[in-house]
């Protein structure tokens, strides 16, 4: 099956075979009844598995090219179980330029519970390799990382990782699997904030996670289970929504991305354009090889380089809202400095390039024209 069916039809019933619906049902049950004690048919439990979610984390699996599908309450609880399958003195290697809830998580929760992460650039994947020990047991990668847009050359990072028998974890929320699939690039798990781009319409907040390979399903599962930070059927349904048009919706945020990303690159009042489809990008090459497209995430900075500067074009905005968040119908502005990166310190997010004057845009599937229009009158 190829990737325009599998979001509609991969991992799924035809019809389901109660009634015959060819919508999945959303099953809004907490348990199920058993003819005998444990004779049910699969489901006993909303927490341990619910037909809905089932529906969704198979289609998960299917549009990542994976085997085993996991649906989390938020991206964060999925990326909290993963971390649950270390212990005190193990050792992670992330990339330092990522979604800054992923790096409260690490360093304010899992660094106090021993674990020690080292924060890194990945975008030459050589590097990597000096900071591997005995204890290294994942290394965590986001590319296109958030919102600096560096690619991360995903094939590399695995054959170090499968040499030191490392797990790799990818975070596929910017690309999502419609540009990128990182589990055929070498990656045990892949990680989403579904609440972006599957889910599509900034209506529901979901994280997921895929792998191939059983064992490790079998671990994740036990702690999707034990900690139980499930989501709900009604959502589930919603993703699984989401999904289907999902290839439709990236092509037009692709087609989008590129005509604002340019208009952006020749405006006076812009100083820098941080997107990953320009010759010029500094990882452009590894973009070209391992996407096939360069997505609707565009971050620039101000010619006044000021805070107030970029302040007042993102209150200026019409089309686009000033709102935390991505990869919705909706186009959406956000200043990271002071939204979805202040829990950075300061100086660890400069370090990065994430400066006060720095604009990230989520560009949306609405009419080029208009979005340009806006971006035009908020610069000028
Ligand atoms: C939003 C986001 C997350 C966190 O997901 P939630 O659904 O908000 O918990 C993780 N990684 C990236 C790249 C994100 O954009």
């Amino acid at each position: 099956m190829k990737f325009n069916t599998k979001t509609i039809h991969g991992g799924q019933h035809n019809v389901d075979p109660a009634y015959g619906s060819v919508m999945p049902p959303i099953y809004q049950t907490s348990t199920y009844s058993q003819t005998t004690p444990g004779g049910h048919k699969g489901f006993e439990y909303s927490r341990s598995a619910n037909p809905t979610r089932t529906a969704l984390e198979n289609s998960l699996a299917s549009i990542e090219n994976g085997k085993f599908g996991l649906a989390f309450g938020s991206g964060l609880a999925a990326i909290d179980a993963v971390m649950k399958l270390f212990k005190p003195g193990d050792e992670i290697i992330s990339t330092n330029d990522l979604y800054g809830g992923s790096y409260r998580l690490f360093t304010k929760i899992f660094e106090g519970l021993g674990i020690k992460f080292h924060f890194i650039g990945m975008q030459d994947a050589e590097k990597i390799e000096e900071y591997i020990t005995d204890k290294t047991k994942l290394i965590w990668v986001e590319t296109p990382t958030n919102p600096m847009m560096n690619i991360i050359d995903i094939e590399a990072v695995s054959k170090l990782a499968k040499k030191h028998k490392v797990l790799l974890a990818v975070d596929n929320t910017f690309a999502t699997p419609y540009l990128q699939q990182p589990l055929d690039l070498g990656a045990d798990i892949v990680m989403h904030s579904a609440t972006k781009y599957l889910g599509g319409h900034s209506d529901v907040v979901m994280g997921s996670l895929v792998v191939k390979d059983k064992d490790l399903a079998d671990k994740l599962y036990f702690v999707q289970n034990a900690s139980g930070a499930v989501c709900g059927p009604q959502d589930s349904f919603l993703v699984l929504r989401g999904i289907k048009t999902l290839h439709i919706r990236m092509q037009r945020h692709c087609e989008n991305g590129e005509k604002v990303a340019r208009f952006l690159k020749d405006h006076p009042k812009v100083d820098k354009v941080y997107w990953p489809g320009f010759e010029d990008h500094p990882n452009h090459d590894i973009a070209k090889k391992q996407m096939s497209g360069y997505g609707g995430m565009i971050s620039f900075t101000t010619a006044e380089n000021t805070l107030e500067s970029a302040v007042k074009v993102v209150e200026k905005l019409k089309v686009f809202t000033l709102a935390e968040s991505l990869g919705g119908v909706e186009s959406l502005a956000g200043h990271p400095a002071s939204m979805t990166h202040a829990s950075i310190p300061k100086e660890e997010r400069e370090k990065t390039g994430v400066v006060d004057s720095l604009i990230r845009l989520s560009v949306g599937i609405e009419d080029d024209e208009d979005l340009i229009e806006d971006l035009k009158q908020a610069l000028g």
